[in-house]
C-alpha cells in the first residue's frame, strides 16, 4: 500500500523555560497523531552551571510525558517521589492520570550539549481519571529495517514491543538511517507522523528536515525515506484520537471548566498535584484567557 502523500506542515520556535524548542504538535489544523498531542524537538543547546535550562515543577493531568534524549542527561523529579536522571537511549515516562507535577533539571554541576524530544500522550477516558505513575526504561528494543533501525519507544513496531505503559494503540520510535533508501514499517489503521531531529531526508519524495513534520494519514503499510547521509528523527503514530482534546499550558482536558478546576487546584495548592522536592520555585501561571469571564 503506498497510501496518500504526506502533508508537511512547520514546527514553530518556543521556549520551555531557558530551552529552545521546535513544537512540531500541535500544529494549526492538526491537535493530534493518534493519542500524540504535543511533540517538542529541544535543542541542540549548550547547558552549564552558569546556563541552566531547569524546567521548575508545574503540574499535569490528562497525559503522558515521553521524554528520550539524543545528548546530555536531565534530572526528573516528581511529586509521586520520583528521582530519575535520564541519558541518551532512555525513556522517562510519566503518566499524570487527574493530576501530578514534577521538574526536569540540569544535572547538578554538569555541562554539556541537550537534545531530544519530550512528547505527550492524550490518556483516553477512563484512563485519565486514574492514578498518577512514573516509568524509566533503559533497555528499549531495537529494530532492523530496510536501510536503518528503529528503537521502539511506546507500542509495537515491525512486531517488536516496547515495554512501556500505554492506554490506547499507538508507536512512538526514534528511526536511525544512512544514505541511501531505507523503510519504516507502518500499521495501516494507524495515522503517522515523522519529524528529523538531525540529517534530512526526503518522505514518499518531499524534503523534511529538522523544524518540519510530515503527517501520513491511515491506509499506509510502509514509508520510504531517502537521505543523502545519516540521518535519524521520531516516528509516532496511532489509531485516530476520538475523543476532542483541549490543551491549555500543561494541561489536557475535554473541556475548559476541566482546566479552569486544574488551574484552580495548582493556584490554591490544594493537594491534588502533591509537592516536588527540588530547590527550584515552582512555576506559577496567570489565568486561562476564559476563566474570569466564566466564574
Ligand atoms: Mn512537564
Amino acid at each position: 500500500m503506498v497510501g496518500s502523500e504526506p502533508v508537511v506542515s512547520d514546527a514553530r520556535s518556543s521556549r520551555v523555560g531557558e530551552l529552545a524548542v521546535r513544537r512540531a504538535l500541535p500544529a494549526r489544523g492538526r491537535r493530534t497523531v493518534g493519542a500524540w498531542c504535543f511533540l517538542d524537538h529541544m535543542g541542540p543547546a549548550t547547558y552549564s552551571v552558569d546556563a541552566r535550562y531547569d524546567v521548575a515543577p508545574h503540574p499535569h493531568i490528562g497525559l503522558q510525558t515521553v521524554t528520550w534524549l539524543f545528548e546530555g542527561a536531565m534530572l526528573h523529579r516528581d511529586s509521586l517521589g520520583s528521582e530519575q536522571m535520564i541519558r541518551p537511549g532512555q525513556l522517562n515516562l510519566m503518566t499524570s492520570g487527574d493530576g501530578v507535577a514534577h521538574s526536569e533539571e540540569n544535572p547538578g554541576l554538569a555541562s554539556g550539549e541537550l537534545h531530544g524530544v519530550q512528547m505527550w500522550v492524550a490518556l483516553p477516558t477512563p484512563a485519565r481519571g486514574g492514578a498518577a505513575a512514573f516509568e524509566h526504561h533503559d533497555d528499549l528494543p531495537v529494530v532492523a529495517v530496510d536501510g536503518g533501525e528503529l528503537t521502539v519507544l511506546m507500542g509495537e513496531v515491525a512486531g517488536v514491543a516496547s515495554p512501556a505503559k500505554r492506554f490506547s494503540e499507538l508507536v512512538g520510535a526514534q528511526w536511525r538511517v544512512g544514505a541511501g533508501e531505507s523503510v519504516l514499517p507502518l500499521a495501516p489503521t494507524f495515522e503517522h507522523a515523522v519529524v528529523v531531529t538531525s540529517g534530512a531526508v526526503e518522505i514518499a519524495g518531499a524534503p523534511l528536515a529538522p523544524g518540519r513534520l510530515a503527517y501520513l494519514a491511515p491506509g499506509r503499510d510502509e514509508v520510504a525515506l531517502r537521505a543523502r547521509g545519516s540521518a535519524t528523527g521520531v516516528l509516532i503514530g496511532g489509531v485516530p484520537f476520538d475523543e476532542t482534546v483541549v490543551m491549555w499550558w500543561n494541561f489536557v482536558a475535554r473541556s475548559r471548566d476541566e482546566i479552569s478546576a486544574a488551574y484552580e487546584a495548582w493556584l490554591k495548592r490544594d493537594g491534588r498535584f502533591g509537592d516536588v522536592a527540588s530547590d527550584l520555585a515552582r512555576v506559577e501561571v496567570v489565568a486561562p484567557p476564559w476563566y474570569e469571564r466564566e466564574r
